[in-house]
């Protein structure tokens, strides 16, 4: 008998946004940086000892630990870092979302929540944003077994006030809240030094969007050490090598150089608002983003259709046929001359 079948553990995987080969395209689908990696990153990826390749990598991550708690003012014990925020969020979940009561997160939030809860088989429960498509606080408030979102959220891009998450904090002391910043320094004010006063919060973040390094995959998580501890316990229970030795050394890099990112981060964000205003000449609407992306619908033609028509001109943008967003693009913000060709692009083929 082929029973083997009836115990698979299946799975409906997670979709990443496409990486097309051609290096002409312009690459405005997964919310990557357009600017390179910081000076400094490139100085230790050339100076790097291969004969260290021998050798497994430092378990604890000490190096990177440190030098993000320290741009951070955190002790190191509130520090982990993982490949990735995915990862970072995986362990998460399989640490801290472990209760028979459903975790909860908004009905239009990153995709790889309900992927992650499928996965695990934890329960969870969807709240519906409002008709702006923004997070109603109050429906956190009740019974639940944890509660996670980002924070801008994403796709949409709106910032959530930091009252009111720590509101939602103060309403779920019971469980553990996780506020994913995936996208915080494109604008918003991180939940951080809510870290102090409520040790059921965990904030995470990324190197691969402000700081350039998607190719690398560094995520980290900083919470209370009671929280860091745990979080490690799992990952010392499945993997103890997360992240490879050059992650660990060119991540250093990548944070102590406070000068590059705030330059990078800002042109960016120059870049976004100048897009905003050329979208809404051209007849598309959007939530006020405070990320590196923009969540457009046109008032007269299907995001499909501009979709496809983009893509042919070898502009590639996010569209996800979801039953409430499937009239909209998400457009990341690419260099200021990557967005005029857009804005160029789309001027024009509206117009016909
Ligand atoms: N959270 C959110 C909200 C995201 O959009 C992404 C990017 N896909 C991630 C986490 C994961 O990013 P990474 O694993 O590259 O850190």
């Amino acid at each position: 008998m082929d029973n083997w079948e009836n115990y698979v553990r299946k799975v409906v995987p997670y979709v990443p946004g496409e990486q097309p080969e051609q290096a002409s395209v312009i690459k405005l689908n997964t919310n990557e940086n357009p600017y390179p990696p910081a000076p400094g990153v490139l100085r230790a990826l050339e100076t790097f000892e291969t004969d260290k390749l021998r050798l497994y990598p430092e378990p604890t991550c000490k190096v990177l630990v440190e030098a993000i708690a320290e741009y951070y003012g955190l002790s190191a014990e509130k520090v982990f870092v993982g490949v990735g925020s995915d990862d970072v969020l995986a362990m998460i979940f399989m640490t801290f979302f472990n209760s028979a009561k459903p975790i909860c997160f908004p009905d239009i939030t990153y995709s790889f929540y309900d992927v992650w809860a499928d996965m695990l088989r934890i329960p969870y429960e969807v709240k519906s944003l409002d008709e702006s498509f923004l997070i109603k606080k109050e429906d956190y408030y009740g019974e639940n077994g944890g509660v996670i979102f980002p924070n801008p959220n994403a796709p949409t891009g709106a910032l959530m006030d930091l009252t009111e998450i720590e509101d939602i904090v103060v309403h779920n002391r019971d469980v553990i809240v996780v506020v994913d910043e995936a996208y915080i320094d494109f604008g918003g004010v991180s939940a951080l030094p809510l870290i102090e006063k409520y040790d059921n919060l965990l904030v995470v973040q990324t190197f691969s969007k402000s700081r350039s390094m998607a190719g690398m995959r560094i995520g980290f998580a900083m919470g209370n050490e009671k929280l860091i501890r745990y979080i490690n316990d799992v990952k010392y229970s499945f993997n103890s090598y997360t992240l490879n030795q050059t992650s660990l050394a060119l991540g250093v890099e990548a944070i102590r150089d406070r000068a590059y990112f705030e330059s990078t981060r800002r042109r960016i964000i120059d870049t976004r608002e100048w897009t905003k205003k050329e979208l809404l000449v051209l007849g598309f609407s959007f939530c006020d983003s405070k990320s590196n992306f923009i969540f457009a619908t046109h008032r007269l033609v299907p995001a499909k259709q501009i979709f496809e028509a983009l893509r042919n001109e070898n502009i590639y943008v996010r569209y996800f046929s979801k039953e409430r967003i499937k009239n909209y693009l998400r457009i990341s913000i690419g260099t200021q001359a990557e967005m005029e060709t857009l804005i160029d692009f789309l001027r024009q083929y509206l117009a016909d």
